[in-house]
């Protein structure tokens, strides 16, 4: 049984057979197959004006992003086998990068996997769709999950906003198992208890694991500021590892909550304090406090194009006021999950207050989003986290 098509407009296919996913309405050659007249989430076939097969996938005539390819091949249209195949895929990577079954097991698009993204803790799989296709799929994701990984327990965390963009329901959802409120994780010799239904996003930050495993030969016997810490995985990892002091700062008091009791299990100690990130960064100054190392891991403050110029800022003010702070000789790893910031654009507003400080900023190390996170090169929008590691001297 062949899907309805969806026909693009003459050219409109060549970004799409060069490697891209997504369809944007105004490629859609709407007199032949007008959007309206799909539902969203409905499965199409995308064809060229002139009837060559591109892929089949989903569409949403609501969407700015009106189709995204799921499958190249023809016979294998988008259903349960190839979601068991993608899966499979997915796994052997992650498998091949960790020893242990905590990661992220499908990042959306560059998995193959437009909309879906899926968080392993263990027997424990968080899962959030971000489309109205993915989200007509759910009863064959929860099926191919079960089968691929044997879970305990699939978890929706169909909670974010992004969702509204598509027409679809915020909403929790414990879809098969049971799911506990907290699960366990290690991490460079760390455990962590991580809240689920509780937690931010889906629980735990999986794509700063390698950047916080660089942070660890910088960290021997110095006091770390550790803002925007969430759960505490950068302080505590850094007092496990030989730190002398480390203070937490976050705007959660659920998030330092988690710190403190992740400390305890780590037979470390961390200091709190709940305050928005910019007013503590402030206020710390102005008491005369000095940090040999100091982590900047802020919310995305660009989330879309037209917010650059105020992120920026944002990020000047941010990254500024941490300089302040830092010993003579003192560290800043200066993170930015934000996909609209380039990364140019951070390491310059780094300089230029290092500069306001006389100092001179040394760039020694440049991270990204973990492997299991990987970029699709045809989409810009799959990169996102940028670290940089900062000496700023004064020469
Ligand atoms: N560093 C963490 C992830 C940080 S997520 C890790 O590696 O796991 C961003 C955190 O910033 C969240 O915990 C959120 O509560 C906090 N936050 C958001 N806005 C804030 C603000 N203005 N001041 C302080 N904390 C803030």
């Amino acid at each position: 049984m062949s899907l309805p098509p969806l026909i693009l407009r003459k050219n409109e296919d060549r970004r799409l057979r060069a490697g891209h996913l997504w369809v944007f309405s105004n490629e859609v050659d709407i007199a032949r197959t007008p959007l309206k007249t799909f539902a969203p989430g409905d499965a199409v076939e995308i064809r060229s004006h002139n009837g060559r097969f591109i892929g089949s996938g989903y569409v949403n005539p609501n969407s700015l992003i009106s189709a995204r390819i799921l499958s190249r091949d023809p016979e294998r249209p988008p259903d349960r086998a190839l979601l068991v195949h993608r899966l499979d895929i997915a796994l052997s990577l992650r498998k091949r990068l960790y020893d242990k079954p905590f990661y992220r097991l499908v990042f959306g698009e560059a998995d193959g996997l437009p909309g879906l993204v899926v968080d392993r803790y263990a027997g424990v799989l968080v899962v959030q769709i971000t489309t109205a296709g993915m989200e007509r799929m759910k009863a064959d994701i929860v099926t191919a999950l079960a089968g691929v990984i044997k879970p305990v327990g699939i978890f929706f965390r169909n909670d974010v906003a992004i969702r509204e963009l598509e027409g679809l329901p915020l909403y929790t959802e414990t879809a098969h198992g049971t799911v506990p409120d907290t699960v366990m994780i290690e991490e460079h010799g760390c455990r962590f208890e991580v809240p689920l239904s509780g937690g931010q996003k889906t629980g735990w930050f999986f794509d700063q694991h390698d950047n916080r495993g660089r942070m660890l030969r910088y960290i021997s016997g110095k006091r770390v500021l550790d803002v925007f810490s969430y759960a505490g995985a950068w302080g505590i990892e850094a007092l496990a590892h030989g730190a002398r002091e480390a203070l937490c700062v976050d705007s959660s008091a659920a998030a330092l909550t988690h710190a403190m009791h992740n400390a305890g299990l780590n037979h470390v100690t961390v200091a709190a304090r709940e305050a928005d990130a910019f007013d503590a960064l402030r206020e710390l100054r102005e008491s005369g406090e000095k940090f040999d190392v100091v982590i900047l891991d802020p919310p995305a403050f660009v989330k879309r194009k037209k917010d650059l110029a105020a992120g920026r800022n944002a990020y000047q003010r941010l990254n500024q006021s941490a300089l302040q702070l830092l010993e003579r000789d003192g560290l800043l790893i200066s993170c930015s999950c934000s996909h609209h910031l380039p990364a140019a654009d951070l390491l310059q507003v780094i300089q230029a207050g290092a500069r306001h400080l006389e100092r001179e900023a040394q760039l020694l190390e440049t991270g990204g989003q973990a492997a299991d996170h990987p970029v699709h090169p045809a989409i810009a929008e799959t990169a996102y986290l940028k670290a940089f590691y900062l000496r700023a001297v004064a020469l």
